[in-house]
């Protein structure tokens, strides 16, 4: 098992155990723990799972509206970035003549990254590692501060399950409605509510497939030709993925994704710890559950009851099915939607909001034994992976706002390493890659040092007025040129002696260099 699920599995079991409801739930498996269930037949000890299917079939769920604070919040997200998915390829960015203005590109064919002013080349991959870091470390920050609020709010997988929830809702009406829908036989007017919700589903799960591939060309001139059919097959085949992985993970799967699918869950699981804020069923104040009427009942009688009147709403509206007041749980996103109905619930009924709420295990075991609650959301981790994210945003910055846009790269040649002339000269072949960035044509100057009487040989350049090798390389453009470089010096037997290329452009300051050897025989 990995230490995720151990940490999750961890975490889950030490809530229950503190949960008098729980306690009464394990008493009960416990009574169960010597047969199966559903045969009624004495478990095999061997058998680690006590006889129980491995295979739990789905039980379809059937989320009911909500608003609130949380469900304005995730409106407000889902808007945002289905906007940012979906219109991003239009926005055009001015980068000069020689260069395509559009803002956000992945220039397979001319191999290269724009995203608004950068330009990132193939041998620049390393930024992507950095932005990989940056990534993975906000993820964890979030974690850390308020656990998995990427899931419950920004994962693509909960964005768009909650657009096809709600285009579902409403076409076959909230929960109440679509439940008895579904128990009704079939009928002219189910098929059509049913045609439609999955044509609805598919036309956007297209869009979606098609704002995707969007990215890696000029958008407006692929909509165009995707419109009159004159784009590439692979881009009508990427389309067909994309719509169908999205209508099957945003339409039937959803929480099995989540659930089943995702690693995330278990990672997160792992990097927790006791006071990152999680959506938390205050269990303190709401146990022991009692409706109203059986409330007023014990308060008669003495007897304690808890804020909790076990009306089911917050389960209702969970896109995942999950039951918070079981403790935490690897299905629950962190969506906050139990916190809206919960909290509707308690206006309702004229009781304190926040029975459901964003808090850490800490302040609700604090809570239980009287004492005062607290909130660190300055930590040793927290710190760390700001400090992280800082350094390697920094760097990057830097790196970005310095970088060259000339360079050069050298490769010797492999077979043969040197050749010896006929006037007794040796001569070592290379291959250089000369990058100009710019977005004008540049002449580059070739020059070696590092060996004296050494003479440098471009294959296919021009040459200058005192015979050095120049090489033209278009703008945005890379040019790779074969150079020999021959020299008369006695050299040692098995000589490797350093040298240094230096390309110098037309613009001032252009030049970048890179270093070899020379081999002797
Ligand atoms: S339990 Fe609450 S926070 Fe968790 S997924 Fe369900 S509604 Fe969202
Ligand atoms: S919505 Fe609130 S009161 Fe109703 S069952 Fe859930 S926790 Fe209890």
């Amino acid at each position: 098992m990995c230490p995720g699920c151990i940490s999750t599995l961890a975490i889950a079991a030490a809530t229950v155990v503190q949960s008098s409801h729980s306690l009464a739930d394990l008493a009960g498996d416990a009574e169960h723990a010597g047969s199966n269930p559903a045969t009624g037949e004495p478990h095999d000890p061997d058998d680690e799972f006590g006889g129980e299917p491995l295979y739990a079939a789905r039980t379809k769920i059937y989320p009911q509206h909500v608003t609130g604070t949380f469900r304005h919040t995730k409106w407000a997200v889902l808007a945002v970035t289905l906007a940012i998915y979906y219109f991003l390829p239009f926005v055009r960015w001015d980068r000069g003549p020689n260069a395509p203005n559009q803002a956000v590109l992945i220039d397979f064919p001319g191999r290269r990254f724009y995203f608004f002013f950068i330009e990132i080349w193939p041998q620049e991959v390393y930024y992507l590692t950095g932005l990989l870091i940056l990534a993975a470390m906000t993820l964890f920050l979030m974690n850390a501060v308020a656990g998995r609020v990427w899931c419950g709010y920004l994962c693509p997988q909960t964005v768009w399950t909650d657009l096809f929830i709600s285009i579902e809702r409403w076409i076959e009406g909230d929960r109440r409605e679509h439940l008895l829908r579904d128990q009704q036989p079939w009928s002219f007017e189910r098929v059509a509510r049913t045609a439609s919700k999955h044509f609805s589903w598919l036309m956007i799960a297209w869009w979606t497939g098609g704002a995707w591939i969007l990215y890696f060309a000029d958008a407006p001139t692929l909509v165009k030709d995707l419109a009159t059919f004159q784009a590439p097959v692979v881009a009508y085949v990427f389309i067909g993925i994309l719509t169908f992985t999205t209508y099957t993970l945003a339409g039937w799967m959803r929480e099995q994704v989540c659930v089943y699918m995702c690693p995330w869950p278990r990672i997160q699981a792992a990097l927790t710890d006791e006071y990152a804020l999680n959506v938390c069923y205050r269990y303190d104040r709401g146990e022991p559950r009692a409706s109203l009427k059986k409330a007023a009942a014990l308060h008669e009688h003495g007897e304690p009851a808890g804020d909790c009147i076990d009306c089911l709403q917050c389960v209702h509206v969970c896109p995942t099915g999950v039951d918070i007041r079981n403790g935490p749980n690897l299905g629950c996103i962190q969506c906050g939607l139990c916190i809206d109905a919960c909290d509707a619930v308690m206006t309702k009924i004229s009781r304190a909001t926040r029975l459901i709420a964003y808090d850490t295990d800490v302040n609700i075991r604090n809570r239980q034994q009287g004492e005062p609650t607290s909130y660190r959301l300055v930590r040793t981790r927290t710190l760390l992976y700001a400090a992280i994210i800082a350094l390697v945003g920094a760097i990057m910055t830097y790196t970005l706002a310095t970088r060259r846009t000339e360079a050069v790269n050298v490769i010797h040649d492999r077979n043969p390493q040197f050749v010896r002339l006929s006037d007794g000269a040796v001569r070592n072949g290379y291959s250089l890659h000369i990058l100009n960035k710019t977005l004008e044509t540049q002449k580059f100057v070739l020059k070696v040092t590092g060996l004296a009487d050494a003479s440098i040989e471009a294959i296919g350049g021009e040459k200058g007025p005192n015979g050095e090798p120049i090489v033209e390389v278009g703008p945005d453009q890379t040019r790779q040129v074969r150079v020999l470089v021959t020299t008369h010096q006695r050299l040692e037997p098995g000589a490797s002696i350093p040298l240094t290329f230096t390309v110098t452009g037309d613009r001032a300051g252009a030049s970048a260099s890179a270093a070899d050897h020379f081999l002797g025989p």
